[in-house]
Parts: C-alpha cells; structure tokens; sequence
C-alpha cells in the first residue's frame, strides 16, 4: 500500500483550497501544525472508536468496503493538534465509475419498495445513529475540531433528517387534474429522479450528508456520498449503520479522495441524474456548469454573507445572545455565521462593549476539553485566511476591540475576536471570515441596515433583533435572504427550509420542500375513457 507523503497531501489540501476560494495565498504551510504522530490522547480515543466498529478508513462501493485501486491512502489530521488520526482510501475515476454502477444496479429495487419498507430502515438508522451519538460526535470532534458538546449536537440535528424523512417519504402525493375533455382523465406521478450525487463540506461532517441522503432515499434514490477528503470518518461511520440499519447494498456508496476526478466521473455519467452539492459557490459555479452537459437536477447549497442587524428598539440581552449563537457556533465556520454585525447608532457603543465582553469568556482550546466553547479552526490556510481579513481590515481603518490574532495555544487556533468600525467595502464584510472574527459595522436608519445588508451577492441566512413586530415583518420582506431569523440566532430545522438566494444556491433542503429536489414530476394523460 503506498501511502501520499504528508507533504504531497498538505500541498494537495492547500492547493485546492486556494482553488477553490483564496488563490491569494501562499502555498506555503506550516508543517509545525502537521507533521506530529498521534498523541496518547487521541491515540486512546481512536482505539476506543475502532473498538466500537465505526473506524472505518475505506470507501463504499455495492455495499463491500473497498481500498483505492491503487492503494493510495491520504491521512486525516485532527486540526487541535495536528496528530493524523487516520489513512483512508484516496479513489478516483475508476472507483467512481464503479459506485455509479452499484446505485444505477441498486436503484431498480430500491426505488420500488413500499414507502413504508423504506421508511422502517430509514428509522432503524436513526436509532442507530442516535444510538451511538457519542461515538459519531468523537469522531467530528477528532477530524473537524468543534467542541465535543457541539459535535454530538450535530448527531442528533444530522439524524433528525433520516427520522423526518422517513415520515415524509410516505406523502410523496401525486395529483388527479380535471380533464378539459370528457373523454380523458390526467394524472401527475411523482417519482425519484434516479442516482444521485452528494458532494459535502468539512463543516458538518453528518448534517450537510443526512440533509442530502434523507430525503433522497426516502423518494426511491440511490445515492453516491463524495465528502470531503478532510472529514470522511464520519461519513464513513454513518454509512457502515446505514448497512446496518437494513438499507441494500449500492443503495449507500462512499467515495472520496481525488475531488475533481471523482467530481469529473460524476459530472460526466449519463447514469448519474442529480447533483446535489453543499460547498463554496467557487465549487458550487463549476459543478452547475459541469452539470449542464448531460442535463442533470441541481441543488446548490453554497457561501453565506449574513448580516445581523441590531437595532436600537431591540431587547440587548436577546440580541447578544442571538448574536454570539450565530457568530460563534462551530467557531464560525457555518455558512449561516454572521458574516456582518449591523448595529444601530442609538446602542452601537452599549451592544459593542457587551458583545466584546461576552466574547472575552469564550473558552477556546481542544474540543474534548472541559468548557471548550470554541475549537480550533479546520486547517492553517483558514487560519491565513482569518487573519489576513482582519490585518485588511486594520489598514482601511477598522479598530480592533478584542483578539484579532493567532492564539496562543498555536496550531489552528484563533482569538475569539471583536472589530468596529467596519465598512461594507471591506473584504471581511464582502467575503465569509469563517472564522471567530464579529465585524461591527454601525448604521443610522433602518433603510440604510436593509440596503447595507441586501448589498452583496449572497443570500443565504440573515437575523434582524428588535421588539417591534412592524419593523420585523417589513425588514424580513425587504431582505434578499432565504432564511430570516427574527430575534434568534439559530435557526436550522430539519422542519423548515434552508437554502439561498442569489449566489448562495439553488433549491431547499429540509422539511417538505426538501423532497422536491429528488423527484421528477411525469404527467399521465389516458385517452379514449369514455
Ligand atoms: P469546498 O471547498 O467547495 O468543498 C466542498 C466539497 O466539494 C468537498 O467535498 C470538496 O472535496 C468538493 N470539491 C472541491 N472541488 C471539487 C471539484 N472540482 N469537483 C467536485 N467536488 C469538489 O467547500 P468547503 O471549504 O469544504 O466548505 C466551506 C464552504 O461551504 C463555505 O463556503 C460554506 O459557506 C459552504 N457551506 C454552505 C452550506 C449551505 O447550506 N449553504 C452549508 C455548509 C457549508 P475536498 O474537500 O475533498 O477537496
């Protein structure tokens, strides 16, 4: 077996990175991060999970956990300290063709099962998931970083689509249509759209595939899983319970490693009729394009830039706790993260100093550290990134008021960091910081907050705070957002649908909306009746 050397896989990782969203950087990466064995402690922790039967370290292909072809293996680093925590398949076309192949086979059976068969695995992989939830958040926690109470957190919100979805599944309705001639009757049929493909971020190393996955397979959907060559181990984890659960061999594929080979063979296959993607809208903008040649369904869930507008009518206490929730959660790597803090000039200094003093008690270390409310951040190049946004937005003025550096703890951590005086013509208000960074931008008028926070070309998520229910529907209406939330900072349901405006996507994911994405719509017309 030959594994990538270290330094093959960093360059590969940094590279795509810049690819995909920062080629302003350099490609420089500090191998102090990168280059420890495991320590005892996540050596302990790693054996624990192998013990538990969820390691798994090779992709899913027909329902057999399969090696690359040739070997290849990439190692997955925990971002706390840099230990690599594991070597996984590292696959390509050839693998790709072949999970292709396995959900193409497996879809005749799948897709026509009774709703209700379907629905029973799906509830049995809920339970397994839920089930083994402190083990599957161990495993976010050891590859992704955020603070083990989060990650188990994201079991439970990642497994509520598999238990939603298996409800849903079975109110997939179609239509009778009152004939325009005596002699016909007219129906619509709703059926799955065929195999599909869903390529899945670090960030929500389950959620953003239980999102995908839930309502794909509830409709009769076979699926081939591409996350991201950061975070497999979870994926991995919840694919060997989905086998577990009942669902079919080649129903469930796993294959990662070389994106664009793997993104090119999936793009490429007539076989495969939906893309359904969760990324940067740089990836995003290339699949839809890469998409078009054989005409596939597309759903994009891609960048944020959410504004978070505080205004001078708003219960403070309310406002700063939604605000730390939304900017703080998974140490700002959500694509829901308020992006900008808008703050009215009436209580700009009053919220700025409270905000800067709650975030002084953030606790940032380790995530399976007692009281850790912030983790470290997924790679160095995030880290350059953060920082380079903050130093940018230094030099045009803006005031640091807390943080605003590496920390101490080295590796990928990062001060919690607070900085006013921020114009919307700075990079870090134009681009996602994904990072623990709050820019205080002040503002005079509710016009100017709506046009301040609409002027961007994303649209995903936004929150407005203040007691007056006038202002709240009459800003909610005038946002170009897709999900508003209205004094609350966390918003995500897998009730409600979430999706974006503008460039933030195409399409929803979660609650009945979310099965639309799988389905075709057929028309029947049946002549001659009469
Ligand atoms: P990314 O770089 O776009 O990667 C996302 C996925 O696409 C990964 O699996 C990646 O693989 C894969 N990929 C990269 N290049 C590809 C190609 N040419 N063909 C096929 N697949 C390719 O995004 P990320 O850095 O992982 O995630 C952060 C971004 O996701 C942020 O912009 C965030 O806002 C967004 N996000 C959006 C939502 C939402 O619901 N709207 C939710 C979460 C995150 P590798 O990692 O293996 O390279």
């Amino acid at each position: 077996m030959i594994t990538t050397s270290l330094a093959r896989s960093l360059i590969h990782r940094t590279t795509s990175f810049h690819l995909h969203q920062h080629s302003s950087f350099s490609h420089s990466y500090s191998l102090r991060c990168y280059s420890r064995k495991m320590s005892t402690e996540t050596e302990s922790i790693v054996a624990r999970l192998k013990r538990s039967g969820l390691f798994q370290t090779k992709g899913l292909i027909g329902g057999k956990w399969t090696d690359a072809y040739d070997g290849r293996t990439i190692e997955v680093n925990n971002p706390a300290n840099g230990d690599v925590v594991a070597s996984v398949a590292c696959m390509g076309e050839k693998e790709t063709k072949d999970a292709i192949s396995s959900a193409y086979d497996a879809f005749s059976h799948w897709s026509k099962l009774t709703t209700t068969d379907r629905s029973n695995r799906l509830r049995n992989w809920y339970n397994l998931l839920i089930e083994h939830k402190e083990e599957l958040g161990q495993l976010i926690t050891l590859e992704q970083g955020k603070p083990l109470k989060e990650a188990i957190g994201e079991v439970t919100y990642g497994a509520s689509f598999i238990e939603f979805y298996a409800e849903e599944g079975k109110r997939v309705y179609g239509d009778i249509i009152p004939s325009t001639l005596s002699d016909r009757r007219l129906f619509v049929l709703k059926q799955p759209v065929g195999v599909v493909a869903a390529i899945t971020p670090w960030n929500f190393p389950l959620a953003m595939i239980t999102r995908k996955v839930g309502p794909a397979l509830a409709c009769g959907c076979t699926v081939i899983i591409k996350p991201s060559e950061l975070t497999p181990l979870t994926a991995l984890a919840a694919s060997e319970l989905a086998l577990q659960s009942g669902i079919p061999p080649g129903v469930l594929n796993v294959v990662m490693g070389d994106a664009t080979k793997i993104g090119t063979s999936l793009l490429e296959s007539p076989q495969v009729r939906k893309i359904t993607f969760t990324g940067s809208t740089a990836v995003g903008k290339k699949l839809m394009v890469g998409a078009a040649e054989t005409v596939k369904k597309v759903s994009l869930e891609l960048g944020g830039n959410a504004p978070c507008v505080v205004f001078d009518d708003a219960d403070l206490e309310v406002a700063l706790k939604g605000t730390l929730a939304t900017k703080f959660r998974n140490t700002g790597q959500t694509c829901v993260c308020a992006n900008r803090i808008l703050v009215q000039e009436g209580i700009y200094e009053k919220f700025t100093q409270a905000l800067t003093n709650a975030v002084q008690n953030l606790k940032v270390g380790d995530g399976f550290s007692d009281g850790v409310v912030q983790g470290p951040l997924i790679n160095e190049a995030a880290v350059q990134k953060v920082d380079s946004f903050v130093q940018d937005a230094v030099s045009k003025g803006a005031k640091v008021l807390l943080g605003g550096k590496r920390h101490s703890l080295g590796f990928t951590f990062y001060e919690p960091t607070v900085i006013g005086d921020i114009k919307n013509e700075m990079l870090i208000a134009r681009q996602e910081v994904f990072g623990p960074v709050a820019p205080v931008i002040r503002f005079k008028t509710e016009e100017e907050a709506i046009q301040i926070a609409n002027d961007t070309n994303a649209g995903l998520a936004a929150y407005i705070f203040t007691n007056s229910i006038k202002r709240s529907w009459r800003v909610s209406e005038a946002l170009e957002y897709g999900i508003v939330g209205v004094n609350e900072g966390l918003v995500s349901t897998e009730v409600a649908p979430f999706g974006g405006f503008k460039q933030s996507g195409l399409g929803r994911e979660g609650s009945k909306y979310g099965l639309d994405e799988y389905l075709e719509i057929k028309y029947v017309c049946m002549g001659n009746m009469g």
